[in-house]
């Protein structure tokens, strides 16, 4: 059946009118010289949001982070990241394959961990050990259920992580929704890390792309490794112009997606059917697991879609359901809707026999 509602990532919006028209009106130059007018405008931009010194335009998230390890480590060193990070889940381990880089991964509650985890994870120089050379932070934290970390917990592991010479780097893909979520400007997440990324086809809703930040210095080397990795680009100013676009437009409408995921998970949370983890949605990714044992949750999700509705069975038996740019109130509502009847549905097999 035709999905009608797909809340199953972010990522799913198709460029408005608006953002098309832009598109179309993009002044362009050839970026790897470094003379796309609106790929630097866009860069600027970006570095001014987080505070941070430069920017670089690259076609994707995963490549900011892998850029960013590849900058940051040498093969034989070690990251510490979440065990439910992209890093470590979805980017086909790019840090090992192509940096000869190890993963330290932590347990946590919701992809957030402690200052005391992260002490415990650094390695004492020595002959044997890897070389602990980096921390991995998700603001806001995807797999694990869209949590955000407070100013607070990032200085505490930051603190431990600098103060044993580790580089800091976060993963911003959706810095934007803790920002829109708690009203803190995305510079003062930021403030202190080394390297900072914000992805421009999550909740801004662009066809295309992502910018990763730091220091000048830092750039440069990073520029050496997207042009290693075939990241460079020409007249990227079309793409680029998305993202200015974006971020005049589609900003304020953060929060109403962060609304629809609370509505969503009111209308599933009052039927004690399903157990959400974190248990109240911080921004606009939903993860639940079922309290009734007989309901999977990739039946779940074979249901919904039988049904119109799309939504993501992911690691350790939870759904995801993720609120973005093109799902208004109604199809939310629509789609919890669905939701509540399948899991109902199934429910009722269960017992029925
Ligand atoms: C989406 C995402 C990425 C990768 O970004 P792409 O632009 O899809 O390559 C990395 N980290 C997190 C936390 C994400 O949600």
């Amino acid at each position: 059946m035709h999905t009608r509602i797909d809340l199953y990532s972010d990522t799913k919006t198709r460029p408005s009118p608006g953002m098309r028209a832009a598109m179309a009106g993009a002044t362009v130059g050839d970026e790897q010289a470094g003379e796309d007018p609106a790929t630097l405008a866009l860069c600027a931009r970006v570095a001014g949001l987080l505070g941070m010194e430069a920017g670089v335009f690259l076609p994707s998230g995963t490549m900011a982070n892998l850029v960013a390890i590849l900058v940051h480590a040498r093969p034989g060193d070690e990251l510490i990241a979440d065990s439910q990070s992209h890093i470590v889940c979805t980017e086909a381990a790019g840090a090992a394959a192509i940096g000869g880089v190890a993963v330290y991964p932590l347990e946590s509650p919701h992809g957030i961990f402690d200052a005391a985890q992260v002490a415990g994870a650094i390695r004492p120089p020595g002959r044997t050990s890897p070389r602990t050379a980096m921390l991995c932070v998700e603001q806001t934290t995807n797999f694990a259920g869209g949590a955000v970390w407070s100013i607070g917990q990032l200085k505490g592991v930051r603190d431990v992580a600098q103060g044993a010479g580790l580089a800091c780097h976060m993963d911003g893909a959706r810095l934007l929704n803790a920002s829109a979520a708690t009203g803190m400007a995305p510079s003062d997440y930021a403030q202190g890390w080394d390297s900072a990324w914000i992805d421009l086809t999550k909740g801004l809703g662009c066809p295309v792309g992502a910018v990763l930040c730091g220091t000048g210095h830092f750039i440069e080397r990073a520029w050496e490794w997207k042009y290693r990795l075939g990241g460079a680009m020409r007249q990227s100013g079309v793409l680029a112009a998305a993202g200015l676009y974006a971020l005049d437009n589609h900003l304020e409408q953060l929060p109403r997606d962060h609304e629809n995921a609370a509505l969503i998970w009111r209308a599933l949370a009052a039927s004690q059917l399903f157990r959400f983890d974190p248990p109240v949605p911080q921004t606009n990714i939903l993860r639940f697991a079922f309290s009734d044992a007989w309901i999977d949750n990739a039946g779940f999700a074979g249901r919904c879609l039988e049904r119109g509705v799309r939504v993501r069975a992911i690691d350790r038996g939870f759904v995801r359901v993720t609120t973005h740019l093109d799902i208004s109130a109604d199809m939310a509502a629509a789609a919890a809707a669905t939701m509540l009847s399948v899991a109902h549905e199934m429910r009722g097999e269960a017992s029925g026999g």
